[in-house]
């Protein structure tokens, strides 16, 4: 995830770019840069860091003079954020220069056969591999760049958004996408490029978003012709006028950062196992676990270790390991696990998980373990942070940059990810049958579909947030896979609403929270049909007799709880080790829209903050 930004016009690109930039920041943030086209050259400038270590880079490097020009803002999937990984990059020639949002999967494979042509590569990125096919296309098969472009996009698996331009022909702009957006906005003889529309709202408020699998040669002085990649055939564009504020655009038309995350979960799902899960060939591949493999199968144990969120991510990778692949799993507070002088060894094997990848207490978590000889495997969102650096081998999310302090798609991506390992190992190690195996292969596969559905729940979640907005207490509910998710629910309403709220295992109420239940109660039951529903549905009608309000998240169909409880909230069908990916979604969007009735600082809230990185 990343923003791109691109012009081409009779006004001076650098301005109109840089400022477009900074709009597109929240969308990655770890490197910059740009590319202008002026004279009969490429004037190229990037760094590490932010648009404005941008901005005084240039001042030194390179004349912002010229009237077309790309640049974009990193969020690194390929290669640590450093200067010389930053976008955009150059062909071998030098005469294209690229600027790419999103992942081509099968880009060690390209680079290797380009590698046997004489290509070499500076950078450790998937993009620079791209502007290279494109450049051995167009010089082999001796076509135009927009016909070199399509080429190697059908040779490509994966996901992008592109501009590319050529120094030999200054008059245009080639773009394409494939689940990376991209807009287009058309101004009076000037085009606009950018992953929203933000950067360009001010010039105009006619704009193309292109689809999936959609190209289009923007060139100056011309109309814009689109057309399918696969087939080449035209597609007639759609102009939109935008109605939206700068703000809202932003949020991509969101309120808030964390309902925006919320949102986007499908997608980042679905990146987080892009390339990873091949159903159709039944494999996972995740080069840190296959490299790996001897030491995760020999272990004694597996020790998690995280934070806040992340530690619920943990619990929730804790039954799948323990159910799948049979290994035995602690889950520890780094906070509690650095200081207590645990008892660790070379057999064992420690994952350690944190979104930013920064976080103070699971670092030094980390660092005790590797001093003790455990094998730590680090799983986080941001490339190239502390974590990754600090562990022996590691799996990102891809959950893309998580900007609302309340953590929604870190969450379901770590599970994501952890589900992977978990599969890969039971495979390994014989534990799942390979119809057991191919049957989670393909469920998870579905998971973002079924993600994007249980969203569709949100204005019966709003009004039910609407009816118990001001209770002073809240308690959730959830035995085995739907425990954690519970916890999580909690956390999440405190996190943002600054209501009260426990999780707790479902059963575990009778020694205690049972106490606190009266009609003002709000009690919200993970009640699923796997799970042990039966005995959830006995603890529902314990809740019942004691006049507490009962919120059921259940599965579609159901009937008993729907008879007991006041609220239900449907989730569909799935593998019990995958529900908590389904059961979260409606938690995560009560917390939201009472904190949002209560007039809270959703994406901000007070004495939080996103990256703990003091202990
Ligand atoms: N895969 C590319 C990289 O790591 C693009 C990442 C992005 O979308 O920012 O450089």
């Amino acid at each position: 995830m990343c923003g791109i930004v691109g012009y081409i016009g009779s006004r001076e690109a650098y301005p109109i770019i840089i400022k477009g930039l900074k709009r597109l920041e929240y969308r990655g943030y770890d490197s910059a840069g740009i590319a202008l086209y002026d004279d009969g050259t490429i004037k190229l400038s990037k760094t590490k860091g932010k648009v404005e270590d941008l901005e005084s880079k240039v001042q030194n490097e390179i004349s912002t003079h010229g009237t077309l020009g790309i640049g974009h803002t990193r969020w690194a999937t390929h290669g640590i954020p450093n200067d010389t990984n930053s976008h955009p990059h150059y062909s071998n020639s030098g005469d294209l220069v690229i600027i790419h949002n999103g992942i081509i999967e099968n880009y060690e494979s390209l680079k290797n056969e380009l590698e046997k042509r004489g290509y070499s590569f500076k950078s450790d990125t998937d993009t620079e591999v791209l502007i290279n096919l494109i450049e051995e296309i167009k010089k082999n098969s001796k076509v135009k760049l927009g016909k070199a472009v399509q080429i190697a996009l059908n040779q490509v698996v994966g996901a992008y958004a592109i501009a590319v331009f050529d120094k030999n022909k200054p008059n245009e702009i080639v773009v394409a996408r494939l689940g990376s957006p991209l807009a287009i906005g058309i101004g009076e003889d000037e085009y606009f490029i950018a992953s929203d529309a933000t950067p360009f709202i001010e010039y105009t408020n006619n704009a193309i978003y292109l689809e999936d699998e959609e190209m289009a040669v923007v060139r100056r002085h011309k109309k814009i012709k689109i057309r399918k990649i696969k087939d080449d055939s035209l597609v007639s564009p759609y102009i939109q006028e935008l109605q939206l504020n700068l703000e809202q655009i932003e949020k991509g038309g969101f309120d808030h950062f964390m309902l925006k995350e919320i949102y986007e979960q499908p997608h980042a799902i679905r990146d987080t196992y892009r390339g990873r899960l091949l159903s159709d060939q039944a494999i996972i591949k995740m080069a840190g676990v296959e490299d790996n493999m001897k030491t995760f199968l020999n272990a004694n144990r597996i020790i998690i270790v995280a934070c806040g969120t992340s530690w619920h991510a943990g619990l929730v990778a804790e039954y799948i390991f323990e159910n799948l692949v049979r290994i035995p799993v602690e889950v520890e507070y780094a906070s509690e696990f650095r200081y207590r002088n645990p008892v660790i060894n070379n057999n064992d094997v420690v994952i350690a998980i944190s979104q930013s990848g920064e976080t103070a207490d699971t670092l030094a978590a980390i660092k005790l373990a590797k001093a003790s000889g455990a094998f730590v495997f680090g799983v986080c969102n941001v490339v190239g942070s502390s974590i990754a650096r600090e562990t022996d081998a590691g799996a990102y999310t891809h959950a893309g940059p998580e900007i609302g302090v309340a953590s929604t798609k870190a969450f379901t991506t770590q599970i994501t990810v952890l589900t992977l390992i978990a599969l890969r190992l039971a495979r390994a190690k014989g534990t799942l049958t390979s119809s057991d195996y191919r049957k989670h292969l393909i469920e998870l596969e579905m998971i973002p579909e079924k993600v994007e559905h249980t969203l569709s729940s949100d204005s019966l979640v709003k009004s039910i947030a609407d009816i118990y907005k001001s209770a002073q207490n809240f308690l959730y509910l959830g035995r085995n896979y739907n425990f954690p998710v519970a916890l999580e629910g909690a956390l999440k309403l405190k996190e943002i609403s600054y209501i009260h709220a426990e999780g707790y295992p479902a059963a575990e109420m009778k020694h205690g929270p049972i106490a606190l239940i009266d009609e003002n109660m709000p009690i919200v039951v993970i009640a699923t049909k796997k799970g042990h529903y039966e005995k959830v549905v006995s603890n529902i009608e314990e809740i019942k007799a004691r006049k507490g309000k009962i919120i059921g998240i259940v599965t579609e169909g159901d009937t008993s709880v729907k008879n007991l409880a006041d609220h239900v909230i449907e989730v569909p069908e799935t593998l019990e080790c995958l529900v908590p990916l389904l059961t979260t979604i409606p938690l995560q969007l009560l917390s939201y829209h009472i904190a949002v009735m209560l007039d809270k600082n959703v994406d901000q809230p007070r004495n939080l903050a996103k990256s703990v990185t003091v202990e």
